[in-house]
């Protein structure tokens, strides 16, 4: 396992890194799920700069404030409604970490928490969108040293499980 890796089952809210990802709807409007905790947790300040921005297209990322979160900053990205697996869902997916990662990267962020994108409401199976996230995060610290840690937030026993049996897998 990546010592840069961790899992751990909590709420992502709460996790102290430089960034947390949100996984939101394409009208950065506010949600259920992990979205609406996100809100509720930093502020009506962040719905304000989310409507400045406008929208994000699936698989994309937009960066704002964390406000009052312990999170400096906030990665939008929106991530694909499962639709049986033969629209695109598991490259908008590994869209969705790659360019998380790279908006990251950017801004100088070396900390990031994930919660399990598109797993919720939209449907997505947990064990193939947990073996897409471990092995996009693992390819992506491959081949960056400026990222120095990145939690898996699980929500619940089922997401732990799934991430736990990824990132024991041999390589
Ligand atoms: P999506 O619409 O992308 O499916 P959801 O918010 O419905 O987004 O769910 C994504 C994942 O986030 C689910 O596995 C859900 O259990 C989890 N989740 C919900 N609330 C939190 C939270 N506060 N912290 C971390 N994960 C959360």
């Amino acid at each position: 396992m990546n010592e840069r890796i961790a899992i751990l089952i909590g709420d992502i809210t709460r996790q102290h890194v430089d960034a947390i990802v949100n996984a939101a709807n394409s009208s950065l409007l506010g949600g259920g799920g992990v979205d609406g905790a996100i809100h509720r947790a930093a502020g009506p300040e962040l719905l304000e700069e989310c409507r400045r921005i406008g929208g994000c297209p699936t698989g994309e990322t937009r960066l704002t404030r964390g406000y009052r979160l312990p999170a400096t900053w906030v990665i939008h990205t929106v991530g694909p409604v499962w639709r049986g697996g033969q629209h695109g869902e598991d490259e908008l997916l590994a869209s969705c970490y790659r360019n998380s990662l790279a908006l990251a990267v950017q801004h100088g962020i070396r900390t990031i928490a994930f919660p399990a994108i598109s797993t919720g409401v939209y449907g997505f199976p947990m064990a193939p969108a947990a073996h897409i996230a471990v092995r996009e995060v693992n390819d992506f610290l491959e081949h960056d040293p400026s990222i120095e840690r990145v939690v898996f937030v699980c929500y619940s026993q089922e997401a732990y499980k799934a991430y736990e049996a990824e990132l024991n897998k041999p390589e």
